[in-house]
């Protein structure tokens, strides 16, 4: 048996920055990965001559001056990261609507649309982008994120007039604030804000938690970027970084169990047996229950949380390189009828690896990975068979009728289901997401550092920040700090 001073079990973006802070700071750390690569949801998989990412595609927090960046160049180990202009695209029946890189130009074009009442629009946007803007600065430095430090409180105190503008929208839904900008009946808006808060905080903006909803709305102004050879490529350079700094990755060596005693536990993998008296676990609630063989009431809470939220269906595909449209890196949002559930193929994100990573596809081609959400409780209610096949089928015709310059230029196709999340993230019921930042006061309460168990701390999307590749990177490094200052 060996020992360390710290295990992670799992290596998707949660475990990877948490490894990574406690490596720099002198710890013994192994990470234990089961797949034989790392990333987790935010992985690129071979298969069949392609490299496909494997669920996220683009992350935000990537310019050069932003903690991501910095920390990776401190390891002298950055993959190259192309900054997308623009960051995304939505396509609906009678509207498309572009972000660019710059935040003014996008909300100039925004207010430039036919119909839209410009000056209302241009006061939610202001006050929108002065709220995003103070949220945004604490990515920048992350000693202020949760979970939260005294010093970071007291910080926090201190910003006065700033922090009241966040607090008067707590407990709110955005919904309200549109409303309250007199913008309700603004369908494009309303479109708009659908769709990103959809793949953000992963639900509509009639029932999103405005304060992390109107940082959302910003996610593709700060440093939304593509890394050449996939988000894997990210993933592997933490890898390096971590080893770099003294800890350790095995891959292909999945965590059995976890055993406490002794003051601190005892971790058998399917190839090793350490012991650590501080454990950091990348995987869901309800995972890591089974891991420890245990029923606790936290762990069960929280995972009755992740189930109100989502899993996926994807399509990864082989284009040709004719296909007219732009070579770089380009994500598309497609609403096939707004206002309805935005799930199960009604909403589409559609994203086109730059065609300059050439060895993600057999000559001539490029690769290119759509994504839906799926509502878990639908597949346990019915055939779950026929559903995911239903599923599919709607993402085609998505496909069909709002990216036509698709038409012809398929050259391969291969789905992806709930199933799959389970079988490769070992994710149970393929729960991925996280947990939807729905309206109510209960989504601050993980602002504080919780350990599961004396030494053993869930990391990943379950927890704070969570629900995104910077969210999950810096959460981690977050509760590591945490962990060690226990
Ligand atoms: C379809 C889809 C699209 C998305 N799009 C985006 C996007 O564009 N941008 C964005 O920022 N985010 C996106 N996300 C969200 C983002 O991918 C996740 O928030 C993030 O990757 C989750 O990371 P994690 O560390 O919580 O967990 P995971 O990525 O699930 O990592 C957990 C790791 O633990 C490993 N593991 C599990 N059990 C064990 C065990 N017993 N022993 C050892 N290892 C184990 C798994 O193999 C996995 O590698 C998307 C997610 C999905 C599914």
């Amino acid at each position: 048996m060996r020992d360390a001073d710290a295990v992670v079990i799992g290596a998707g973006f949660g475990g990877l920055g948490a490894a990574l802070t406690l490596a720099e700071a002198g710890a013994k750390v192994t990470v234990y990965e089961a797949l034989t690569y790392p990333g987790g949801c935010a992985s690129t998989f071979s298969r069949r001559g392609y490299r496909f990412e494997a669920g996220a595609t683009l992350s935000a927090g990537l310019e050069v001056d932003q903690p991501i960046r910095r920390w990776l160049r401190r390891h002298g180990v950055e993959p190259t990261i192309d900054l997308l202009d623009p960051s995304l695209e939505l396509r609906a029946p009678d509207l498309r609507i572009v972000a660019h890189r710059d935040r003014d130009r996008f909300v100039d074009a925004f207010c430039a649309l036919p119909d839209v009442p410009a000056a209302r629009l241009r006061r939610f946007f202001e006050e929108q982008g002065r709220i995003a803007a103070m949220l945004w600065s604490l990515f920048d430095d992350p000693d202020l994120l949760p979970p939260l430090s005294t010093k970071a409180l007291v910080s926090h105190l201190r910003r006065g007039p700033e922090s009241l503008r966040v607090m008067r929208w707590m407990g709110r839904s955005l919904s309200a604030m549109v409303r309250h900008f007199g913008l309700s009946d603004c369908a494009p808006l309303t479109t708009w804000l659908d769709a990103i808060c959809q793949i953000t905080v992963q639900c509509d903006h009639h029932t999103a938690e405005a304060p992390f909803a109107i940082a959302a709305i910003d996610y593709f102004f700060h440093g939304a970027g593509h890394i050449r050879g996939g988000l894997g490529s990210l993933a592997a350079a933490f890898v390096r970084a971590i080893e770099s700094a003294g800890g350790e990755v095995r891959l292909a060596d999945r965590v059995r169990s976890l055993c406490r005693g002794g003051g601190g536990y005892t971790i058998q993998t399917r190839k090793d047996a350490v012991r650590a008296p501080l454990v950091l676990a990348n995987v869901l609630p309800q995972a890591l229950s089974n891991l420890l063989d245990q029923d606790l009431p936290a762990l069960r809470a929280r995972g009755a949380r992740v189930r109100e939220g989502w899993s996926a269906c994807m399509l990864y595909l082989g284009l040709d390189l004719d296909c007219p449209l732009p070579p770089h890196a380009h994500h598309i949002e497609i609403v096939q009828r707004p206002g309805f559930r935005l799930d199960a193929g009604n909403h589409l994100l559609v994203s086109l690896a730059d065609a300059r990573d050439t060895d993600r596809a057999p000559p001539g081609q490029r690769v290119a990975t759509v994504s839906t959400h799926v509502d878990p409780k639908a597949l346990e209610a019915g055939d779950a068979g026929g559903i995911i096949d239903a599923i599919h089928q709607t993402m085609r015709e998505g496909l069909r009728t709002h990216l036509p310059e698709l038409d012809g230029h398929i050259k391969t196709e291969m789905t992806a289901s709930p199933r799959t999340f389970q079988r490769f993230t070992r994710r149970p019921q393929g729960l991925v997401g996280g947990i939807p930042r729905r309206v109510g006061l209960r989504q601050y309460l993980d602002l504080l550092p919780k350990p599961v168990l004396p030494g053993l701390y869930l990391v990943g999307d379950s927890v704070m920040l969570g629900q995104s590749v910077l969210g999950t990177t810096l959460g981690g490094h977050r509760t590591a700090i945490a962990a060690q200052g226990a």
